[in-house]
């Protein structure tokens, strides 16, 4: 097996911004793992938040490139735990070599990963649009400008409620929150009930990461479900949000890829938890790793691309939040770089 790397940096459509900050790029590392002449790809964009940036992705992987290349390949499971060893402190990079190793199996078997796994992509969600946080006027106007079945507000501010009464004003979609850890449980047993009253179905991530103090009273308290974003980035970290949280958001990119995710959603069903796949800004490389797993999910949110004033490949398309595959194997992406 042959290892190869690409590093971009990719401008937003509009300067996003969450409770935790602006930004104007999205750095990305795509990985491209070549076996007996086919190609597959996958992709970590760099998030500040987990620590993990593109150049130390590259240097992880040059250190160790000889042996990433020389594991006998046969299927994506047993790559995986390879490379979990290889690299056990960068999940990003294990996730970026795990969805291009998934996508070489599929172009090996010569068909898309959902069917392979057998899963129906007729009742698939619909994917939200995230709108960051902004002026209330330009929000309303980001929101106008693109019309869409489901919205996902990032929120954390002052006037949080005055924000989504806004947008409810100008809107019917289905509207969901993310505070991004960005509330007290104080602000979050104010704020939850009034989002209620103004048609949220959801809140993402209402306090900080280790707050499950807080969580425990909101999960009893809670007149909407409330889902693990960064308190659940590893697949240990499941078990921890029963009973705290009512359903989970799993990264890609946090838990280190398609392999660890599947085992995710299975633990999170068994312990009757809903279940959410988000994105980190990827291109169209991760968010077609999304896509194959839609049929197994409750809501998704993998606007990326859209987000995204450039992108680096081709392959699944958004009709007005619904998915459309491209049908070719792997991921059914074509890499355009
Ligand atoms: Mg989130």
């Amino acid at each position: 097996m042959k290892v190869n790397y690409y590093k971009f940096d990719l401008p937003f459509r509009y300067p996003f911004t969450i409770s935790r900050g602006t930004k104007t790029h999205q750095p990305t590392l795509i990985v491209e793992l070549e076996h007996f002449g086919i190609k597959g790809y996958g992709e970590a964009p760099a998030i500040k938040y987990y620590d993990i940036t593109v150049e130390k992705m590259i240097e992880n992987l040059e250190s160790k490139k000889t042996f990433v290349e020389k594991f006998a390949f046969t299927e994506p499971e047993r790559y995986w735990h390879y490379l979990h060893h290889l690299f056990p402190n960068n999940p990003f990079l294990v996730c970026a070599l795990d969805i291009a190793a998934w996508d070489l199996y599929g172009k090996m078997k010569g068909k898309p990963l959902y069917k392979l796994w057998g899963l129906d992509i007729s009742k698939n969600p619909m994917t939200d649009y995230t709108i960051g946080i902004d002026t209330i006027e330009k929000m309303v106007q980001k929101m106008k400008e693109k019309p869409w079945p489901i919205y996902k507000v990032k929120v954390g501010t002052e006037n949080d409620i005055e924000m989504v009464k806004a947008l409810r004003q100008n809107t019917d979609a289905i509207l969901r929150v993310d505070a991004n850890a960005g509330w007290t449980t104080e602000q979050a047993l104010e704020k939850i009930p009034l989002l209620k009253e103004l048609g949220v179905e959801l809140v993402e991530q209402p306090l900080a990461k280790d707050n499950w103090e807080g969580m425990k009273i909101l999960y009893e308290k809670s007149a909407l479900p409330l889902f693990a974003d960064e308190s659940c980035a590893l697949e240990n970290e499941v078990e921890k949000c029963a009973g705290y949280f009512h359903g989970i958001n799993i990264k890609l990119t946090k838990c280190s890829g398609i392999t660890p995710a599947r085992r995710m959603i299975k633990k999170a069903r068994e312990l009757t938890m809903q279940v959410m796949i988000g994105c980190m800004n990827e291109t169209t490389i991760g968010t077609a790793a999304i896509a194959q797993l839609l049929p197994l999910l409750d809501h998704v949110d993998m606007d990326g691309p859209l987000l995204l004033a450039e992108d680096v490949a081709t392959g699944i398309t958004y009709g007005n939040g619904q998915i459309i595959y491209s049908d070719l194997p792997g991921l059914g992406i074509g890499f355009t770089r």
